[in-house]
């Protein structure tokens, strides 16, 4: 077979992209993929090709999902759903934008696939300057989508209440991020080519409003900025560095609502552990969690 030129070559990659992303969409609630997705590639001859564009310039599919797709006619194999990699994820640089520019630049922002099904992007809030803890979580969930804020649904409510006996509230010191700051259909984890794209906003968003203290809300959360694989019951109860700035871990309030038996105590024990780190007392009598 003739070497292809480039821009056929980056045509295909492109449309393959499409097609993984079309097939992902159609998968409602979002589960494992099917055991193969039909998927209008060229012939097997094709393909060193698009290995060698990927190893050149374009990186728009990731090399190893060719690696693991399982060639079969005209059909492709793929392990993952997260093998569509947007292209200027790492060239993205954010350090000269404001809070107000940087949630002006999410709310249009079409980096990765979740900008396809979101109503409204979800940027943040809270005190911006110094509070006293950052909570992070995973993302948005439906109530959240619909309403453009953070953690407003039964699990953000529940939330604030295990703040009320530490004097902590979004209202007076405490600012609430995600993430990812659109919501992954069916309120799934989002992938972690999601997370790449979305997490130079959050990135920035820490370096601007300087927490004293970054709680991690959530095994999402915990994974995306620890790089770690342990789960939450592990974490919980260490300090760990983020951007310079004290980490700790507690559960998901949604997790916890689901569990209230087993988590409720500990996650009051993470409430003291977050208030003896910054300095505010801890109304026992006022016990919410
Ligand atoms: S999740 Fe983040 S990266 Fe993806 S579209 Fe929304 S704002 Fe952009």
């Amino acid at each position: 077979m003739m070497k292809p030129d480039a821009q056929t070559v980056s045509a295909a990659l492109a449309r393959l992209a499409r097609n993984i992303d079309e097939a992902e969409r159609a998968m409602t609630p979002p589960s494992p993929l099917p055991a193969s997705l039909p998927l209008d590639i060229p012939d097997d001859a094709f393909l060193p090709f698009i290995r060698d564009a990927i190893d050149g310039e374009n990186p728009s599919v990731q090399q190893d999902s060719l690696e693991k797709g399982k060639e079969d006619g005209r059909q492709v194999q793929f392990l993952g759903a997260s093998d569509v990699l947007f292209p200027d994820t790492e060239a993205r640089d954010y350090s000269s934008c404001s809070l107000k520019e940087l949630s002006t630049l999410v709310s249009s922002c079409k980096n990765c696939r979740l900008c396809e099904t979101r109503t409204y992007t979800v940027f943040g809030e809270g005190q911006e300057e110094h509070p006293v803890v950052m909570v992070i979580g995973e993302g948005p969930g439906r109530d959240e989508d619909l309403s453009g804020r953070p953690f407003v649904g039964k699990g953000g409510q529940y939330m604030d209440r295990w703040f009320a006996p530490i004097g902590v509230s979004r209202q007076t010191n405490a600012y609430i991020a995600n993430i990812v700051k659109c919501r992954p259909p069916g309120n799934r984890d989002p992938l972690p080519d999601e997370v790449q794209a979305c997490i130079p906003y959050l990135r920035r968003q820490i370096a601007l409003v300087q927490p004293r203290v970054i709680l991690l809300a959530g095994a999402v959360a915990a994974h995306a900025i620890l790089e770690t694989k342990e789960g939450v019951g592990a974490l919980r109860g260490r300090t760990f560095s983020y951007m310079n700035i004290p980490v700790i871990v507690t559960y998901h309030p949604a997790g916890v609502l689901r569990n209230l038996d087993r988590l409720r105590a500990p996650v009051w024990e993470d409430m003291k552990r977050l208030a003896s780190m910054v300095g505010l007392p801890v109304h026992a009598g006022k016990k919410q969690t």
